[in-house]
């Protein structure tokens, strides 16, 4: 008996060991659950998790009921499990109304008249209402058992300007901030900043360089933000979000993210390179200056986007359709861990072919030395 039971001990101990084995966290970004059955979406998880997946942010809507079905399949599954709701883009929401969506430069309204794509119908951050609303979808979510937490994403302004890599696919030059794409302009922001400054922004000839203009962007979104997260702490819940790159040299110039300032518990930067014109040493800079603005005191982790084409690569137009390689992808992880980051998010798990998952095994099973 004596002898069984130190066999079995020393038998446990092996395979903690071998299962205690370097692995890096990983994360993903997928969305559905679609007509998917129960025993389709626990074989689609299973599959994930024995892949190396340690968490998922699902995007599911706005209402409870679909969280609560797969959050249950996840936790069974050994997943994290985060709801992941567009925040300020609320279109076909009949509770926003027209009067709260954002107004650009040349007073034109997200509402009916959205810039670049027929999706981009951004609620202004500035309303009461606007926040209360968030705070009770948010809520009514993060009120869920088996949510872990909530994952913002488009927690931001319209982009002021595009990623270089998109400029051309959308026919602009945007060497400039300009009145088109800058946000918001709409009544409220615009009598706010007045009073809190004494500058009438409308008769700005360059807004862009009104210092205050942009802090006062930067804090509306600060504020949201750290409303939302004091919502789900007190439900005992995580917040975390998906931010563009940096802060500094992306997220603050582009979409107004000042989000080193934002009290949320992880972040999500998409280092989706190609967008950006840049290669895989680029994914490891922004990491660097993610943590490095964060004074590493929260965890980031790298969002990668992966090519869902990869042969078609060099021949697609569309820097959407671009994305890691397999011959990339260890570079991109690499690059990331080596620079601070705490792991890395995928987007998205569809995406990856199968060299990208036999690429991705090695890679996240490496012992990684911070710089
Ligand atoms: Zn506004």
């Amino acid at each position: 008996m004596k002898k069984l039971t130190v066999l079995t001990l020393f038998f446990l101990m092996f395979s903690c060991t071998s299962h205690n084995e370097t692995k890096i966290p990983c994360y993903a970004w997928l969305d559905g659950p679609g007509n998917a059955t129960d025993k389709e979406i626990k074989a689609s998880f299973r599959d994930l998790k024995e892949k190396g997946i340690d968490g998922l942010m699902y995007s599911a809507g706005r209402d409870p009921e679909p969280y609560r079905r797969l959050g249950r399949i996840a936790k069974k599954e050994g997943l994290e499990f985060y709801a992941w709701i567009p925040t300020l883009v609320q279109g076909n929401n009949p509770e926003m109304k027209p009067e709260w969506f954002a107004v650009n430069g040349l007073g034109e309204s997200a509402y009916d008249k959205p810039v670049y794509t027929d999706h981009y119908h951004f609620v202004c951050p500035n309303h009461e209402e606007v926040c209360n609303y968030l705070e009770k979808m948010y809520g009514r979510i993060a009120d869920i058992p088996e949510v872990d937490g909530i994952h913002l994403d488009f927690i931001r302004f319209p982009d002021v300007i595009l990623a270089r890599g998109l400029w051309e696919k959308y026919g602009l030059v945007m060497d400039r901030e300009y009145p088109k794409y800058d946000y918001c302009y709409c009544d409220k922001c615009v009598a706010d900043f007045k009073a809190k400054t004494g500058i009438d922004i409308k008769s700005v000839a360059d807004p862009s360089q009104v210092e205050e203009w942009k802090q006062f962007r930067y804090d509306l979104i600060t504020n949201l933000v750290n409303r939302l997260t004091v919502m789900a702490h007190s439900k005992n819940k995580q917040i975390n979000a998906a931010v563009f790159p940096g802060p500094n040299s992306v997220a603050k110039k582009i979409v107004r993210q000042e989000w080193d300032k934002w009290g949320i518990d992880a972040f999500y930067p998409m280092n989706y390179n190609d967008f950006y014109l840049e290669g895989t040493k680029w994914i490891g800079e922004m990491c660097k200056e993610s943590v490095t603005a964060l004074k590493n005191s929260k965890p980031v982790y790298s969002g990668l986007f992966i090519c869902p084409d990869p042969e078609k690569k060099a021949a697609e137009p569309d820097p959407e359709n671009h994305g890691l390689i397999p011959g990339e992808l260890a570079d991109a992880i690499r690059e990331s861990m080596e620079n601070g980051a705490s792991g890395i998010c995928l987007f998205t798990p569809d995406r990856m072919t199968a060299e990208d998952w036999v690429v991705f095994d090695k890679a996240i099973h490496t012992n990684y030395k911070k710089e």
